[in-house]
């Protein structure tokens, strides 16, 4: 989990002075919102007013379609505010989202990863179990914020099933976005501060309502990026960014459903979960699989209590996932 701590509108250090470069806002097909990489005025909170740099729609050439939302680019312009993308500049880190098993990209050079979690309604291991391994496998430091604190009823139990994720070294915000949101605000401002955020959860779990209370502005930006992108009136899936200030930004997806994970092989995987690797290399056979094999380190670490049945089962079934794909194993 190594924390990055990138600007997201500071200069690419390879980019030549004579060069176009912006970063990507939105996307919505193979059209994009870029920002223009221009120092940004202190006082510009949110995405569009006019202090903010200028927003170009771009389009990439040809079928081109690999530019995710957080991507330096380069771009060329074709009108006052129109233009062309040449070339994405190195990413530091890569998200994916699945696509019926295929793994397209969700967004890049994100430094954190949200898991928005609540007392109510009920969530999903599953879920927080491969959002934990999509941020470990691309390097972004992950947080579990767990919201509606203020329902009592379901309270210790959510707080009980949160231990395990707390016990491997998540860090878990208890927040109430409706009943407490200054605390909420106190809380998590100082962990966004110049760092690219993405909040993923379940549908329910108050995601929507954190976004509005950190970007007060949130639903004009995105009317606004919307009539940019020509997405049509009832469009509001596609990925977008939101300036907090001008160094921290976060990053909204709707209609996102999971992770895309069948890239990683099973080496990444057995990786991605931290209680598996002071165990790896302890294996009597050099290319365990930690599935049935005799003296394996991963089992009996699992057999003693110090690895959880639910996450070996998670890692068993994501590499059955990726089997299906990459063909190997
Ligand atoms: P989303 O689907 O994750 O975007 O969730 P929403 O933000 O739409 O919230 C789902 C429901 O939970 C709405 O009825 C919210 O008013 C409610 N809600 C959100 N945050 C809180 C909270 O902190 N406490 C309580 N009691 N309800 C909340
Ligand atoms: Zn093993």
């Amino acid at each position: 989990m190594a924390k990055l701590s990138h600007k997201p509108l500071v200069a690419h250090p390879t980019q030549s002075p004579n060069k176009l470069y912006g970063t990507v806002m939105a996307a919505h097909g193979r059209h994009y919102l870029i920002e223009a990489n221009e120092a940004a005025p202190a006082e510009a909170a949110l995405i569009i007013p006019p202090q903010r740099p200028p927003l170009l729609n771009c389009v990439t050439r040809g079928k081109r379609s690999d530019v995710a939302v957080g991507d330096v680019v380069e771009y060329q312009l074709t009108s006052k505010n129109q233009g062309v993308i040449d070339a994405i500049t190195e990413r530091k880190t890569l998200l994916y989202r699945s696509d019926q098993y295929r793994s397209k990209l969700l967004a890049a050079n994100l430094t954190q990863l949200f898991i928005v979690v609540a007392t109510e309604p009920a969530f999903s291991d599953d879920l927080i179990c491969r959002a934990l391994i999509a941020a470990e496998a691309g390097g972004i430091t992950p947080h579990l914020i767990f919201n509606k604190i203020d329902v009592i009823a379901p309270l210790a139990k959510a707080r009980q099933r949160l231990e395990l994720y707390q016990g491997l070294g998540y860090p878990v915000h208890a927040v109430s976005a409706k009943a407490e949101p200054q605390h909420t605000l106190d809380t998590l401002l100082p962990l966004l501060q110049d760092q690219s955020t993405i909040l993923i959860g379940q549908s329910g779990m108050g995601k929507s309502s954190l976004i509005n209370l950190l970007i007060p502005d949130a639903d004009i930006a995105v009317r606004e990026i919307s009539a940019a992108l020509d997405t049509g009136k009832h469009t509001t899936t596609f990925v977008r960014s939101y300036h907090l200030n001008p160094t921290s930004i976060i990053i909204d997806s709707p209609g996102f459903q999971e992770f895309g994970l069948h890239h990683l092989s099973e080496g990444m995987l057995e990786r991605a979960l931290p209680e598996f690797r002071p165990h790896l290399g302890n294996c009597k056979f050099y290319n365990c699989h930690h599935h049935t094999e005799p003296g394996c380190a991963i089992l009996s670490a699992m057999q003693q209590g110090s690895i959880s049945k639910m996450r070996h089962g998670m890692y068993e079934q994501l590499v059955h996932e990726a089997a299906q794909t990459l063909g190997y194993k």
